[in-house]
């Protein structure tokens, strides 16, 4: 199959890689759609991690082959994998600081090499935990396109619950792209009332389509003062 292999610095390269082989409780997904996440551009264009790496970790596809003994899910079933969840069990998911948990920190989905998320390739294997806590099914009539965006969404709206946002407010949010678009259509799902900002002219059009009552050019204007 093809994956997207990072290697190293600035360093991507569209190559051929074997279909992993989904062990007992595991299983294969055919990758449907995949999100680019900001911070694997980030690795990408820094360097931060050691190569050979697939990355992508906002997918959707579809159950192609199933590991032994693995009852969760059926072949044809649309799905989106997490990369890494939480045990719910230890100290600290009982503090609710998740990124903390042991488990959490294990990534659990992969394509090959060092697990880092596999969703650029054609194919991701979820190891067993995924399978059992990190993998939901995608309802009929979600596109995967859509359903791929399930963890970024999910991460800014715990952002907004625990910012709680109600209506009734007015909420500033600071930047413009995907995830700031992100937080604005979720604010304005709250109840509350957007104001926007970013740079970029067409993110602040975009802002404006997606419900910002205002979306402020910070380049032009003075932002705390106009809110
Ligand atoms: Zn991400
Ligand atoms: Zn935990």
């Amino acid at each position: 199959m093809r994956a997207a292999i990072y290697w190293g610095k600035g360093d991507l390269r569209v190559e051929e890689v074997p279909v992993p082989e989904p062990g007992p409780g595991e299983m294969l997904v055919r990758v449907e759609a995949c999100g680019i996440c900001g911070t694997d551009i980030k690795k990408i264009e820094k360097g931060l991690l050691p190569g050979p790496r697939i990355f992508g970790h906002e997918i959707c596809g579809t159950v192609a082959r199933l590991g032994a003994g693995t009852q969760r899910f059926r072949e044809g079933d649309r799905v989106v994998v997490h990369h890494h969840v939480p045990c719910r069990r230890c100290f600290y998911c009982a503090q609710q600081a998740y990124a903390q948990c042991e488990s959490y920190k294990r990534n659990g989905t992969t394509a090959g090499f060092e697990a880092a998320g596999g969703g650029m390739a054609e194919y991701v294997k979820a190891l067993d935990w995924i399978v059992e806590r990190g993998t939901i099914a995608v309802p009929d009539g979600v596109s995967p396109e859509e359903a791929a965006l399930v963890e970024p969404v999910n991460t800014c709206l715990k952002a907004v619950r625990k910012a709680g946002v109600t209506r009734g407010q007015t909420v500033l949010v600071v930047g413009q792209g995907p995830i700031g678009l992100i937080l604005t259509q979720l604010c304005r799902g709250a109840g509350a009332d957007v104001l926007a900002s970013d740079t970029m002219a067409d993110r602040l059009a975009m802002s404006r389509r997606l419900g910002a009552a205002a979306a402020l050019d910070a380049a032009a204007v003075d932002v705390p003062k106009e809110v």
